[in-house]
């Protein structure tokens, strides 16, 4: 599966927000998109996910969207009302035909992704009882169940506590096995630093692409994020970047 972002540029009436932007994401690759604030990211990741439309450039993605693509806001609007079940068991609907018979296939994706998002211990409870983090496992949950080839996560671990973090990044690197490509949105330098490729965007340019090493340097940061940082090596060996 492949998704492919070609010179896209886009503007809120006559104000451009993303300009010429081309990046490509591939087959069982994470991705993630950094910037500070007003870069542009959400306004990309929506571009992504067919939500809005560039005025110029296009976006590529060779099969219908409903089954292979799933999209998370930052907040991600779920009904109150709902228990956790039924809004995860809402994932499957793309797959359902008309009438909407739930099938065990679906009974198994729905229990795999509660499992996986650590969810299932509050599945009878009702959505609005929620706390923000358990809100956002949910919401993760329900576009788990839809089984998606691309997964588009706008700030992913804003509401998450540390455990659920890692266990995020976990997740990610087990769908990864089965073809998961991943686009996300940080603000954390930690967490990008895990990624496979991190994209840059500063004022709607795509200032950098490439691997974590290649676009996470100080210079550039400090340049775009207007402050100063500081590099540090973990104890495996990866690269972290935090403020000073
Ligand atoms: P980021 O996610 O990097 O913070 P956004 O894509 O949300 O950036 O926003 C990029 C720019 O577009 C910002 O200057 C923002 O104010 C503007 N913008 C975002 N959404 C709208 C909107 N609905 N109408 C007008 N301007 C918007």
């Amino acid at each position: 599966m492949r998704l492919e972002a070609r010179e896209v540029s886009f503007a809120y009436g006559q104000k451009t927000v993303l300009h010429q932007v081309s990046l490509e994401i591939g087959r069982a690759e994470v991705l993630a998109l950094i910037g500070p604030n007003g870069a542009g990211k959400t306004t990309l990741l929506k571009i992504l996910a067919g939500l809005l439309r560039p005025q110029t450039g296009r976006v590529q993605l060779l099969e219908p969207r409903a089954k292979r693509m799933a999209y998370l806001a930052q907040s991600e609007p779920l009904p109150p009302e709902f228990t956790v079940l039924e809004v995860v068991s809402l994932g499957r609907l793309p797959h359902q035909g008309f009438l909407g018979a739930s099938t065990k296939a679906d009974q198994q994706q729905i229990e795999l992704a509660l499992e996986r998002t650590d969810t299932k211990q509050f599945a009878n409870r009702r959505v609005q009882e929620l706390s923000g983090g358990e809100a956002q496992r949910v919401a993760l949950a329900r576009a788990l169940a839809q089984q998606p080839e691309v997964l588009l996560l706008d700030e992913p671990t804003n509401h998450l506590d540390l455990a659920h973090q890692s266990e995020l990044l976990r997740l990610l690197e087990q769908e990864k096995k089965s073809g998961l490509s991943v686009v996300m949105v940080v603000h954390d330098l930690v967490l990008a630093g895990r990624a496979d490729r991190v994209a840059l965007l500063h004022q709607g340019h795509l200032e950098r692409i490439g691997n974590p090493e290649e676009v996470l340097e100080l210079n550039i940061l400090e340049k775009v994020y207007q402050t100063k940082l500081e590099k540090l090596q973990t104890s495996d060996g990866r690269t972290v970047v935090i403020p000073k």
